[in-house]
């Protein structure tokens, strides 16, 4: 055999381990070569009469993450070109056959005569754990990093490797629907009490459990290719199966709006597959696979939330001649509610925190926020309480600024309020010494207007913050005038050591998610004073692929924020740069019936002590009329809150905020969760085409008002064709 990516031994009672340990990777992923490998595995441990059976494990600390998903890309642009070259037809069959392989692969591993079996420690997904499955014994470790599960649906695929048949055969039908619709990671225990693993064992003895089990069982075969083998939830067509596939749509409809062809996917291969021999089945799910695998939805999908996040996360931004920062001690300077969990997330990457608020009993507050989350974690069994103290012992809450000393990173969260930001800025540069970055996580006011006030402008950088900061894994890096690239190196060495993803955007009021995300609530509250009824703006929102709709959205943010930006923008831009229909809802909702949103539980929804919120009755009030729900057309709803968002994400294109359609993308999603399937903002005009989307913007103009008017740059690249990927990616080729 010739193996690069295992080691193979067999003992003396003829059981082989195959060690998948890749050279030159961290995490063991599923490649071509790693494929014929394997291939050639099952064909040496039939051939070799000796060998009883064989057991695959892992040389990493983790057992595989999955297929390298670059390799699928290659896949869907091979399509592309053969279907160029020799037509649809031609292209067709060899994606079906291509992107059948590994299915295949499984199959010959589990039917191949004799048995293998998976000794799992770490994670194991996707089609590392497709793998698995086709394994007639799967032992886990009872180690907490260990878990399995199939997460493809997260970058628009569904588990096309046998997962769909495996798994549904495996487990009763419900269970395995939600594992796969989720893209759940299941732990040791639960994965045994499920039916997915066999045993939990310690690490150490994993490989020798799943030896003894080969050794005990050279005859096992699996539970599909037995005779008389019963479907965990009984047939689909029976009284039990009647009773799961009804709801298993409705529930589809509800997380999906129909939006992600993945899902839907699952949903039908699974159905159809459990009323077929194994065969057959898997036939059933390759020919979906390879259907999604070509979607516009999948291609975006994985392109941002995978390709284009990873690239962000290693750097694709930093300046490359400025050498790793040895970030040590950061100071958070407010220890109110972003200060605390900034705090939080950069005492657990490990680093020291000095947190300073006026009071120490302010600062104490601040850190008591970290006590809360860690405990919180304890409660769950993610953390011990000695994580606990060794957290807290990392932050120190004082009022003085001397502490500050010895800082690399100060990250200011104090008031919105130049003045008092200005005066932050003096007492920290009088306390540090020059080399110190200081990031300010303002979200509304323009960084160069702050860095005037600095000493050492070079050293001022904006890090904005999305809260909950220790849920939300996108930070703006902001660059003002006078950014130095020491400045942004740290700014990115630090977001990567809190294991967010960073964004770099240039200077301007908004930056660039608050911008976008402002147009979706501004859409809202214009549609609302058309008299649109508020419960079909919230449904539109959501169908359109949005977390929450968004009057939602703007009582969790606070109603009174929305107004003191709208005041701002006008007192600083003039009457002509807000709408007057939005000043006048925001204005009634807070000054004249004090909803604030759901800090004080009245907002766009009354928020009960008990029981789930509701739409506030007095809205009608406010609005005057209301449109009678048949006149509402929900389709065009949902392009308007679609398209507000990606038209201003073009414009700060235009405008050089954002300069990366990858950051913009993915700022889109991780930032303000713009429809996931669509790949984000500037994907989602690329996938409609340039000239589509500026005729709908055109249209929507018309009916709607200027503010759907598409910029100078769209309609230059809805005359020539140009997509933003095609552009930038020229750019980079230049
Ligand atoms: P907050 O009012 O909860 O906290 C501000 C804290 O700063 C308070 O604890 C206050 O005591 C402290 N402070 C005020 N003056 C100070 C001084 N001179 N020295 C030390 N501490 C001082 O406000 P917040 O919501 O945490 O916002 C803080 C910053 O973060 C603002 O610039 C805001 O625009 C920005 N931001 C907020 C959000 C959000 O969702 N709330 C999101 C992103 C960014």
């Amino acid at each position: 055999m010739n193996l690069t990516n295992f080691r193979f031994e067999t003992d003396a009672d003829g059981i082989a381990v195959a060690t998948w340990d890749m050279p030159g990777r961290s995490m063991n992923v599923i490649t071509p070569e790693v494929m014929g490998e394997l291939d050639q595995i099952i064909d040496a441990v039939v051939a070799d009469e000796a060998i009883k059976g064989c057991v695959i494990t892992s040389g990493k600390e983790s057992f595989s993450g999955g297929a390298d998903l670059t390799m699928l890309q290659g896949l869907r642009d091979l399509y592309v070109k053969l279907a160029k070259e020799k037509g649809e037809q031609v292209a067709l069959q060899s994606f079906f056959d291509e992107s059948r392989k590994l299915s295949l692969l499984y199959r010959k591993l589990e039917t191949c005569g004799k048995p293998f079996a998976a000794a799992i420690h770490g994670v194991c997904l996707g089609g590392a754990f497709e793998l698995s499955l086709a394994c007639q014994y799967r032992v886990v470790s009872d180690d907490a990093s260990t878990r399995v599960g199939l997460p493809e649906i997260k970058v628009g695929l569904f588990p096309g490797a046998g997962g769909t048949q495996r798994v549904s055969r495996l487990m009763q039908t419900g269970d395995a629907l939600q594992m796969m619709f989720k893209g759940e990671q299941v732990k040791s225990l639960p994965a045994r009490n499920s039916g997915l693993v066999h045993a939990v064992a310690p690490r150490a003895d994993i490989v020798q459990n799943a030896r003894d089990w080969l050794k005990a069982n050279p005859q096992a075969t699996q539970p599909w290719d037995q005779k008389g083998f019963k479907l965990p939830s009984n047939k689909v067509h029976s009284p039990a199966g009647m009773q799961i596939w009804p709801p298993a749509n409705a529930i589809y409809r509800r997380e999906t709006n129909d939006n992600y062809p993945a899902a839907r996917a699952i949903l039908s291969a699974v159905y159809e597959g459990l009323q077929l021999p194994i065969d057959l089945a898997l036939k059933v799910e390759s020919r979906y696979f390879a259907k999604i695998l070509r979607t516009k939805e999948a291609a975006s999908m994985i392109r941002s939330l995978f390709v284009s996040m990873q690239e962000l996360n290693k750097g694709a931004r930093r300046p490359t001649d400025v050498p790793p920062s040895k970030l040590k001690k950061v100071g958070v300077v407010g220890a109110g509610f972003m200060g605390a969990g900034i705090a939080y997330v950069t005492a657990l990457a490990g680093l020291e925190v000095v947190l300073i608020d006026r009071d120490v009993e302010a600062a104490e507050k601040g850190k008591a926020y970290s006590h809360k989350l860690v405990s919180d974690q304890i409660m769950k069994g993610r953390a011990k309480t000695a994580d606990r103290d060794a957290l807290l012992a990392r932050i120190k809450a004082t009022a003085d600024y001397a502490d500050l000393k010895g800082c690399d990173l100060i990250v200011e969260a104090v008031f919105e309020d130049p003045k008092v930001k200005a005066e932050v800025i003096a007492q920290v540069e009088a306390a540090v010494g020059p080399k110190t970055i200081f990031g300010s996580n303002t979200s509304t006011l323009p960084i160069t207007g702050l860095a005037e006030t600095s000493l050492r402008p070079k050293n001022f950088i904006g890090i904005h913050f999305f809260s909950p900061v220790e849920k939300m894994l996108l930070v703006e890096v902001i660059m003002a005038k006078k950014t130095g690239k020491k400045a942004l190196a740290m700014a990115l060495d630090y977001v990567r050591a809190i294991k967010k993803t960073p964004i770099v955007v240039n200077d301007t009021r908004g930056f660039y998610a608050n911008r976008c995300v402002g147009n979706y609530l501004r859409e809202g509250h214009l549609m609302l004073m058309e008299g649109v009824p508020p419960a079909m703006i919230e449904a539109a929102g959501k169908q359109a692929g949005m977390p929450v709709g968004p009057l939602s959205l703007n009582d969790e943010v606070a109603i009174d924020l929305a107004l003191r930006i709208v005041k701002a923008t006008k007192a600083q831009l003039g009457p002509g740069a807000i709408d007057p229909a939005q000043e006048k809802l925001l204005t009634e909702m807070v000054e004249t019936n004090g909803r604030l949103g759901r800090k004080n539980r009245k907002g766009f929804y009354d928020y009960p002590e008990s029981g789930p919120k509701r739409l506030w009755p007095g809205l009608a009030d406010i609005v005057g009329g209301r449109l009678a729900p048949e006149l509402v057309d929900m389709e065009e709803l949902k392009q308007r809150l679609l398209v507000t968002q990606a038209l201003e994400a073009a414009k700060t294109y235009e405008e050089g905020v954002v300069t990366d359609p990858r950051e913009a993308d993915v700022g889109s999603i991780i930032g303000f969760g713009f429809a996931p399937y669509s790949g984000g903002t500037l994907s989602y005009i690329d996938n409609m085409g340039a000239a589509a989307f500026v005729k709908l913007c055109e249209k929507l103009a018309k009916r709607h008002g200027e503010r759907f008017k598409p910029n100078r740059l769209l309609k230059r690249m809805a005359k020539t064709g140009e997509s933003f990927y095609g552009a930038a990616e020229k750019k980079a080729a230049a």
